[in-house]
Parts: structure tokens; C-alpha cells; sequence
């Protein structure tokens, strides 16, 4: 998805426009948040067929969107976004001082915010998820570095083929995770926040439940109907 001039761009962003129609972003729900995320997806892979990182979008955006790395004065910032601050061209800074991995996902969540979000400044802390728009950057950053549909089965089958061959140590969670972290990219944080984020819909995977079939609920949600499972490296 590289060299696209403005045109190319501002006509995929006219389709994407179109994607968030149907949803009421106020009210999104995590499994309609996920269907945009990948709608999104196969919308900017259609052309080449290639895989669509974080990366590969912000290179596609590069005419629109002009990503900055520069090492902030407070840690606790990962980045912002200046949504159309000027004409068609908006500055998304991510922090230099963290890990190029914490980086990645900063990059995915800016362009959460730059594809569904309205046009305004947005200014995000680590682990900040307190407005709902926040929430979604960081739910969508999640599963356009890590898609569910590739992530469920992948990660349920590394740990089984891991516990199966490590007789009778157990393993830590650290152990287990950080190598698939390194493969992906991601810090460990991100895909301990994953496997947590999604520990109600692995549990469904691990019981038999087909992916297409899967229930998808938010924290709120899961507290609002009392459901407590625990992440899966707990249970295995
Ligand atoms: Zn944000």
C-alpha cells in the first residue's frame, strides 16, 4: 500500500466513511467494533491482497496523515492525534521514549482514532480507557494488530503445544507469552491485555464453540451479567 497519492486515498476514505453508517459510534458494542475493524481491513487490503499492519495503513495514509516520533516530556503519554487540523493533513506524534513495540500499538490506536473517530485533538495516556472513543482506539489498536479471528485459535493452540512438551514444569505466564509477543511484535502488556480482553470468547473457543458463533462481551457487560472467567494461562 505504498505511494498513494491523495486521490487514491481520499476515495478509500469516502468507502470507509461509508462502513461507519450503519453504527452508532456512541453505542458501539465490542463485536461490532471488531466487524468495522475488519471491514476496514479487507477495504485497504482489496487492492494488493497484502497483510494490513499498522504500519501498512499509516504508509497508505502517509499523503493525508504525517506520522512524527518524538520523545515526550511525560512517559505516561503514548501519542496524539491532530484530526484534520489542517487542510486533509493530520500529525500523529507517537511518544519516542517508549519500546518500538509500545509504538506499534500507539501507531494502531491513533489510526483507530483517525479512521472512525470525528475530527478533533486527541491526546492518549497509556492504559487510558475511561471515554468510550478511548475504549474503542484501544479495542480496535488490539484487534487490528492482533485480528481475534487468527489470535483465538493460534494463541489456544501454542499453549496447548507448549504445556503439552514441557513435562512437569509449568511454565509461567511470561514464559508463554513472550515469545509469542516478540513473533507479533507486541509487548508483553498488549498481549497479556489481549488474552484478558478476550478471556470470555476463548473460553467459548475452548469449550467447542465455533468461531462464527462466538459471543462478544465487553468489561461492562461482563460485570453487568456477573460473568467471571479467568485468562486463559490461569485455567491450563
Ligand atoms: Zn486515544
Amino acid at each position: 500500500m505504498s505511494g498513494s497519492d491523495k486521490a487514491n486515498v481520499k476515495t478509500k476514505l469516502s468507502q470507509i466513511e461509508a462502513l461507519l453508517l450503519p453504527y452508532n459510534l456512541k453505542y458501539l458494542k465490542k463485536q461490532q467494533l471488531y466487524a468495522l475493524v475488519n471491514s476496514i481491513r479487507q477495504a485497504l487490503s482489496s487492492d494488493t491482497g497484502a497483510e494490513v499492519t499498522p504500519e501498512s495503513v499509516a504508509d497508505f495514509l502517509s499523503p493525508c496523515v504525517q506520522v512524527f516520533y518524538h520523545a515526550m516530556d511525560s512517559q505516561r503519554m503514548c501519542g496524539m492525534l491532530i484530526k484534520n487540523a489542517y487542510p486533509q493533513v493530520s500529525p500523529l506524534i507517537i511518544n519516542a521514549r517508549h519500546s518500538p513495540q509500545a509504538q506499534r500499538f500507539t501507531l494502531s490506536h491513533e489510526i483507530i482514532h483517525y479512521l472512525i473517530h470525528p475530527d478533533r485533538n486527541y491526546l492518549c495516556d497509556t492504559g487510558d480507557a475511561r471515554s468510550s472513543l478511548e475504549w474503542q482506539a484501544n479495542e480496535g489498536a488490539a484487534e487490528l494488530l492482533l485480528p481475534y479471528r487468527i489470535f483465538i485459535p493460534q494463541l489456544c493452540a501454542y499453549i496447548q503445544s507448549v504445556n503439552r512438551h514441557t513435562g512437569g514444569h509449568k511454565p509461567s505466564s511470561t514464559e508463554l507469552l513472550l515469545p509469542y509477543a516478540q513473533k507479533y511484535g507486541v509487548t508483553l502488556t498488549t498481549l497479556q491485555n489481549r488474552l484478558t480482553g478476550l478471556r470470555y470468547e476463548i473460553d467459548q473457543y475452548m469449550s467447542g464453540c465455533p468461531l462464527e458463533s462466538l459471543e462478544f462481551l465487553s468489561e461492562a457487560e461482563l460485570t453487568r451479567r456477573c460473568i467471571h472467567v479467568k485468562p486463559l494461562f490461569f485455567s491450563v
